[in-house]
């Protein structure tokens, strides 16, 4: 089953329990609108690559499209589609007035200069211009795609244009329109749900058991945030080695090792494991933080934490999450609790259109505001429905959709 196949599975099953109106239903059962460009980069030794490219604007019920731009040689029309979909759902579960959009690019950035990038980034703008824009669609970072690269794209727009628009994408870097927080928003908003899930269990607050599979942008935050909050974090995954301490690792020592060798490999006290027993381990708490497809029919009867914070996007299989459920394992799902990252990105288009720039604090208070009664809706819908938590945030965006779709029609 593709993504797509399985995106629109899950539209299914959230459409038949809540009894989604059926207009709405197929409305959202196809993209508004496919944007495909072939895309013409002159390499540095003289000669021209044609690399395919796409902007999938799935639905803009609730507002401006919203989604990254992936740079992959994997990169397929049935992926954007489905990633556009589960944008339109993230920006409806935290609440963001914006809709579901994604573009990719199959190109192996890897395998390009930074000049050959730079006219890659400048020409997708060339390209996709007559339908993005800071009232259209915004895009932002994904796969292989960074702060300077959304550099470029702002600027390459703005040019066209003939005036400084920067909120045409965002992630871009701080001292051109970036957000503070930008770089910590995906943890940070994981953590504060987090909070709020331990709180709704029951569970004590403080010592509570950590593993945390993925020590990257997402995976290494959350273990500092977890670390000072007083979290004891037994268990690391990078792609290199697992490494395990029942005493709780040192996160700060470890991120300094990480950063000296490159890997979390031959921390100092901590044993070696592999990563199905990280996945087994007596934890409070499993943070999958790295790729999709991780947790499977085949490991998820061996877990044993109460709860999974998904802040990888989709690292749990349809099999396991049924699994799960019947466990009594509490799966918050990727499209709360990785929302966090977009949550941002959308202050920072806020920040670009007011031209008004907010404090580190202002944006954690209001990132705050945003997940913890997300978290809440989405408690109470999977209570009223009897449902996890990832039909639960379904139901939840697609009510909202819903409502915004019919208002307009
Ligand atoms: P990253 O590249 O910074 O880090 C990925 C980490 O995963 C690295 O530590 C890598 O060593 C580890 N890893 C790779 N293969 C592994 C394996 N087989 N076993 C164990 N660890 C492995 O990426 P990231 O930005 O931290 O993203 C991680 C996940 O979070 C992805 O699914 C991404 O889509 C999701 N996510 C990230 C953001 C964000 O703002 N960074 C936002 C939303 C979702």
């Amino acid at each position: 089953m593709n993504a797509y196949d399985n995106a629109l599975r899950q539209l299914e099953t959230a459409a038949k329990i809540m009894d989604l109106n059926s207009e709405t239903l197929a409305r959202l059962s196809n993209p508004e609108k496919i944007n495909q460009a072939s895309l013409p980069v002159r390499m540095d030794d003289g000669s021209l690559n044609i690399y395919q490219a796409y902007r999938v604007q799935y639905n803009s019920a609730r507002g401006p499209y919203k989604g990254g731009i992936r740079f992959h040689p994997q990169v397929d029309l049935d992926e954007v589609k489905a990633l556009s979909f589960w944008m339109a759902i993230k920006c409806a579960v935290v609440g963001i007035p914006m809709g579901g959009g994604k573009g990719g690019v199959i190109v192996d950035p890897k395998k390009l200069s930074q000049n050959e990038l730079e006219r890659l980034s400048r020409v997708w703008i060339r390209a996709f211009r007559p339908v993005i824009g800071p009232e259209k669609d915004i895009p932002a970072p994904d796969v292989y795609t960074t702060p300077q690269i959304m550099a470029w794209m702002a600027d390459e727009f703005s040019q066209l244009e003939g005036k400084p628009s920067l909120g045409v994408v965002t992630g871009k870097p701080l001292e051109y329109g970036g957000s503070k927080g930008r770089g910590t928003s995906t943890a940070q908003g994981g953590f504060y749900v987090l909070e709020a899930a331990v709180k709704q269990l029951g569970l004590p607050e403080k010592d509570l058991k950590v593993a945390i599979q993925g020590f990257g942008n997402a995976g290494a935050v959350m273990a500092g945030l977890l670390f000072e909050a007083g979290y004891k974090i037994v268990a690391v995954a990078d792609s290199s080695s697992a490494i395990y301490d029942a005493a709780g690792l040192d996160i700060p020592e470890l991120m300094m090792h990480k950063e000296e060798t490159k890997s979390v490999k031959g921390f100092k006290g901590a044993k070696e494991i592999n990563i199905e027993e990280l996945f087994a381990l007596e934890v409070d708490v499993l943070v999958p933080a790295a790729l999709e497809n991780q947790i499977t029919k085949d490991n998820a009867e061996n877990i044993k934490a109460k709860i999974l914070l998904e802040l990888a996007n989709g690292p749990t299989t349809p099999e396991a999450d049924d699994i799960l459920f019947k466990n009594k394992v509490v799966v918050v799902p990727d499209v709360l609790a990785n929302a966090g990252g977009v949550t941002v990105s959308y202050f920072e288009w806020v920040q670009n259109l007011s031209n008004n720039y907010w404090s580190a604090e202002e944006v954690d208070a209001e990132l705050r505001e945003r997940m913890i009664p997300a978290w809440q809706a989405i408690w109470e819908t999977g209570q009223k429905y009897q449902v996890n938590l990832r039909t639960a945030a379904f139901v939840t965006a697609l009510e909202r959709i819903d409502k915004a779709s019919r208002a307009r029609n």
